[in-house]
């Protein structure tokens, strides 16, 4: 399977920076694997246009209605007509920090479907349900709640992310991340069959060019979503090319 090295710049990014991308395109444009940016909503455009199809672009977020009278939110069609063609869904920050529940995001997970996005559906445990010995439970009710039917290898990538490796510098060990990812693996086959062996499972959670090439070994890892290390093209580049 095609590996996919996704970047989120979440809030961060001027048009000033749109000199990483330019960089990472040139550096990286005979990569062998897929490589995703998600830059804030207003860096979209001038992303789309600097990648030139080279790289592609997604957003962070979206609504789960397609217009109306939802001030601040941007919806699916709009991530599309950007020149998105992905979009994060359900990370563990929008969960936090707006209440986003797992039917939340199956919902904006099929609305991505509909404007032709594919769906970057994130789960993750928290250090306390680590800690519980809960992580598989916890991971298995996220992907029955979020994971919408009509899901599938093309439109659906699904990223594993501990809430306590993100932006922490800590990561868990090789053997966590494959219990879990083969977990993922498992579940999905149980509720979509053969199309969850092609779905793309990317680990997330202070990547960076120091372990990547440790955590691309692992099984059932696809790539990565990337945060902080993904804001510079030398980082991100020295990720890719681990891949
Ligand atoms: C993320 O926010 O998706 C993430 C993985 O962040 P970081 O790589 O900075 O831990």
């Amino acid at each position: 399977m095609r590996k996919l090295a996704a970047g989120n710049w979440k809030m961060n990014g001027l048009k000033a920076d749109l000199a990483e991308i330019a960089a990472l395109v040139g550096a990286h444009s005979g990569a062998d694997c897929d490589v995703l940016i998600c830059p804030p909503a207003t860096l979209l455009a001038p992303m789309a246009e600097a990648a030139a199809g080279r790289i592609a672009i997604g957003g962070q977020d979206c609504h789960a209605k397609t217009s109306g009278a939802h001030t601040g939110d941007i919806s699916a069609q709009m991530l599309k007509d950007a020149g998105a063609s992905a979009v994060i869904l359900g990370h563990s920050e929008r969960r936090a920090d707006h209440g986003e529940s797992d039917a939340d995001v199956a919902a904006k997970s099929l609305a991505a479907y509909a404007a032709g996005l594919t769906a970057v559906i994130c789960v993750g445990e928290t250090e306390a349900e680590r800690d519980a010995g809960s992580t598989l439970e916890v991971i298995g009710a996220q992907l029955a709640g979020s994971v919408p039917e009509g899901a599938t290898a093309l439109n659906t990538v699904i990223a594993y992310e501990p809430v306590w490796a993100i932006g922490t510098g800590r990561t868990p060990t090789l053997e966590q991340i494959a219990e879990v990812h083969d977990v993922i693996r498992e579940t999905l086959g149980k509720a979509f069959g053969e199309e969850a062996k092609g779905m793309r499972l990317l680990y997330g959670g202070s990547v960076k060019p120091s372990n990547a090439e440790e955590i691309f070994a692992v099984s059932n890892v696809d790539g990565a979503l990337v945060g902080g290390a993904s804001l510079k093209a030398r980082d991100f580049g020295a990720i890719i090319a681990a891949l």
